[in-house]
C-alpha cells in the first residue's frame, strides 16, 4: 500500500513540475525541493581540468559519495554521473549554475550503482539520460534496489546517524563537534532524501559507443567490456584529451560486488587505447599517471589469483576475505592496511568462479 501511494505521490508531484518548463521545453529540475538538501556553504568544489570541463568532488556539507563531471558546451550543459541521491542531485544543478545558465540536456551514467545513478528523478523531460544497456536493465523494475551492494548501504545509514549522534554528544573540544554536527546532518538528510529515492532508467541506451556533437565539443561514449559492472561506459573527450571512468578505474580501488575481476583486467588493457591525459574518476581526485592503469591490472590479476587459491585450498568466502593478502600492492593503494577483502567481492568471486570453474 505505502509503495502505490508513493508512486502515486511521485507521479502528482513529477506531474506538477512541468509547468516550470524552459520556454524551449527543457525542465531543469523538478520542484518541489526533495527532503534532505539543506547544508551550509558548498556541497561541490568544481575542478576545472579543460575549458568547460570540471570535476565536481563532495565538500563534506552534503553526502553526495561518487563524484561527477559537467561539461559545458556551446549550447548546453552535459553530467556525468548525478549521486546517491535526489537531494544530492538537485544540489548539484543548483549549483552548477554557478558555471554556465546553459540548459542541461543529456545526463549519462557511467553504470547503474546507487552512488552514480540515484539523482536521475531530478531531470525532467527535456533532459535525456544516456547509459549502458545493462544500466537500463538494471534501473528497471527495481532490479538493482534490492541488491546486497544498495540494500547493505542503506540498512547501515540509521546506525551510522545513531553512532555519530553517540559522539556528538560526548564530543568536549568544540572544532571536532561541529565537524561531527556537519557529518551528522549530512547523515540524516541523506536518509530523508533515501526516502523518495525511485529508479530511473537511461532512456537512451548504447551497446558498444556513441558520439555526441554538441556544438564544437565531441563526446564519446564507449563500453570498453565488462569490468565494474557488466555495463560501464567512459566518456572519452578526445580533443580535450579528458576520460571520466566512473568506478570502473578510480584513484583508488573499486567495489568488486557486481565485478568480472579477471575481464576488467582486459577491459583495461582497451582503456589504454584511448589517448587521454587527464582522468576524471567517480571516486578519488583527478589524476594524470597513465602507470595507474598498470598498477590496478596487477592487483585485479592478484585478487583472482589470491582468492582462487584459498578457494581451491577449500577455504570458505567468509574465511578468504579475512586471509586473502594483496598487501604488496599497498605502495600503490594506501586503503590496504593488511590482509583481507570485502566479503561481498570475495563471494561474488566466488559465484563467477563456480559458475565457469575454468574461467
Ligand atoms: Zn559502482
Amino acid at each position: 500500500m505505502r509503495l502505490t501511494l508513493v508512486t502515486v505521490l511521485c507521479a502528482l508531484l513529477g506531474a506538477a513540475s512541468w509547468w516550470r518548463g524552459g520556454p524551449d521545453g527543457t525542465v531543469a529540475a523538478q520542484s518541489p525541493v526533495p527532503a534532505g538538501t539543506g547544508h551550509t556553504g558548498s556541497a561541490f568544489r568544481f575542478n576545472k581540468v579543460r575549458e568547460g570541463v570540471y570535476h565536481a568532488v563532495g565538500t563534506g556539507a552534503l553526502t553526495v559519495v561518487g563524484n561527477s563531471a559537467v561539461i559545458v558546451n556551446d549550447d548546453d550543459v552535459m553530467i556525468v554521473d548525478d549521486h546517491v541521491s535526489p537531494a544530492a542531485a538537485h544540489v548539484l544543478l543548483e549549483e552548477v549554475k554557478q558555471l554556465s545558465p546553459k540548459p542541461i540536456r543529456h545526463v549519462i551514467n557511467t553504470h547503474f550503482h546507487f552512488d552514480h545513478a540515484h539523482g536521475n528523478q531530478v531531470f525532467g523531460r527535456g533532459v535525456d539520460i544516456i547509459g549502458h544497456e545493462f544500466t537500463r536493465q538494471m534501473l528497471t523494475d527495481n532490479r538493482s534496489v534490492g541488491m546486497p551492494l544498495f540494500q547493505n548501504y542503506l540498512k547501515g545509514l540509521p546506525d551510522a546517524i545513531a553512532d555519530l549522534r553517540t559522539r556528538v554528544a560526548a564530543e568536549k573540544d568544540p572544532a571536532a563537534k561541529a565537524k561531527l554536527s556537519t557529518q551528522l546532518t549530512s547523515a540524516e538528510n541523506n536518509l530523508a532524501s533515501q526516502k523518495e529515492f525511485r529508479p530511473v532508467p537511461p532512456n537512451i541506451t548504447l551497446k558498444t559507443e556513441m558520439t555526441l556533437h554538441s556544438g564544437s565539443r565531441e563526446i564519446q561514449i564507449r563500453f570498453l567490456g565488462r569490468a565494474h559492472t557488466a555495463g560501464d561506459v567512459v566518456v572519452f573527450l578526445p580533443r580535450e584529451k579528458v576520460v571520466i571512468t566512473g568506478a570502473f578505474f578510480t584513484a583508488a580501488l573499486s567495489n568488486m560486488s557486481d565485478g568480472y575481476v579477471d575481464e576488467w583486467v582486459e577491459t583495461l588493457e582497451n582503456l589504454k587505447k584511448l589517448d587521454f591525459e587527464v582522468v576524471l574518476p567517480g571516486h578519488g581526485e583527478a589524476f594524470t599517471d597513465r602507470n595507474k592503469i598498470d598498477y590496478f591490472q596487477a592487483y585485479l590479476r592478484d585478487v583472482w589469483a589470491e582468492v582462487g587459491r584459498l578457494k581451491r585450498e577449500g577455504a570458505s568466502a567468509e574465511e578468504a576475505s579475512k586471509r586473502a593478502d594483496l598487501t604488496k600492492h599497498r605502495d600503490h593503494f594506501p586503503g590496504i592496511q593488511g590482509p583481507g577483502l570485502p566479503l561481498i567481492g570475495v563471494q561474488r568471486i566466488y559465484a563467477m568462479m563456480d559458475a565457469a570453474p575454468r574461467r
